[in-house]
């Protein structure tokens, strides 16, 4: 099956922001969490995936074709922070909007979803919490029976609780394998139990995107003195950063790092840990 998303060489220019050479994958049944700093552009990257920008340079395909086709627009479905809706619309007139527009729209699932969020049908959006209209947000694109969901920082400020139900939600949608979800987010630890790949966006460049599970395993946090560091080969340290209880390091291959430093403490990789890391700032 092909590739839900393809970014190949995404280049933007702003005048005081460069986003470069960005390459990104999103397959069939994978949940892809995009991270990166505040300002390290994930939102750029998804809006040019979505057709909203257009890049300086760089492909895109998406569902195999071009994000500007509205055929192919009508399997994506994105959830941003804010809602577009008007803010005096109830769940009701939020349905008649969604059915007039045309295209795919299963009023049943809409209405089930509200439902099992626990969506009230008497308030407007204005009334609504921050989770609730994320929640509805999430119900309109799943209603939408899109291919690939996209989600800006959707979850950002939501409680643990809510957070738990969307991840299942995500890990529900792509059971069937050809679904995939594309997730920008600061909130690691959600991404640490519930994404398949990470992509981490580092001052308008990708990083990498790697397996999680893989990348868990095959990177750690070495915390000795920077002379035991030193006897380290090259290329097995990825980024040091100083704090006042001495130096940690971000490493690959954790096990050959402990035959050469037996005594050295070596923690397992944290996503939230790793990102402080790669900034260069005190952990
Ligand atoms: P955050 O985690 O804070 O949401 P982000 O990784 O999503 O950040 P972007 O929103 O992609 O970052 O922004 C990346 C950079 O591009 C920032 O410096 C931002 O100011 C700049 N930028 C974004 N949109 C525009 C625009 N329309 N005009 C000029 N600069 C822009």
């Amino acid at each position: 099956m092909e590739n839900l998303l393809e970014i190949r060489g995404l280049c933007k220019e702003y005048s005081d922001f460069v986003l470069k050479d960005i390459d990104l994958t999103v397959r069939p049944g994978r949940i892809v969490g995009l991270i990166g700093e505040n300002g390290a552009g994930k939102t750029t990257t998804l809006k040019a995936a979505l057709n909203i920008i257009k890049p300086s340079a760089g492909q895109i395909r998406l569902m195999g074709g071009e994000p500007s086709d509205q055929q192919v627009r009508a399997e994506v479905a994105a959830v941003f922070e804010d809602s577009f809706f008007y803010e005096g619309f109830h769940l009701l007139q939020v349905e008649k909007v969604m059915a007039g527009l045309g295209g795919v729209w299963d009023r049943e699932q809409f209405f089930r979803d509200c439902d099992r969020y626990r969506l009230p049908r008497k308030k407007t959006i204005k009334e609504m919490s921050r989770g609730m209209r994320i929640k509805l947000n999430l119900a309109v694109a799943m209603a939408r029976h899109p291919k690939l969901l996209i989600l800006d920082e959707a979850t950002s400020g939501l409680d643990p609780v809510v957070r738990g139900e969307l991840l299942n939600v995500f890990m529900e949608f792509i059971q069937d394998e050809s679904h995939s979800v594309l997730i920008s987010s600061h909130i690691t630890d959600d991404l640490e139990r519930g994404a398949d790949e990470i992509a981490y966006i580092h001052g308008g460049r990708l990083l990498f995107q790697r397996d999680k599970d893989e990348l868990l395993e095959n990177m750690a946090v070495l915390r000795c003195s920077e002379e035991e560091m030193r006897r380290l080969p090259e290329g097995l340290i990825r980024g040091t950063v100083k704090s006042a209880f001495g130096s940690a390091a971000l490493v690959e291959e954790p096990e050959r790092v402990r035959s050469i430093l037996p005594g050295a403490v070596i923690d397992r990789l944290t996503l939230s840990e790793m990102m402080q890391i790669y900034s260069g700032r005190n952990v």
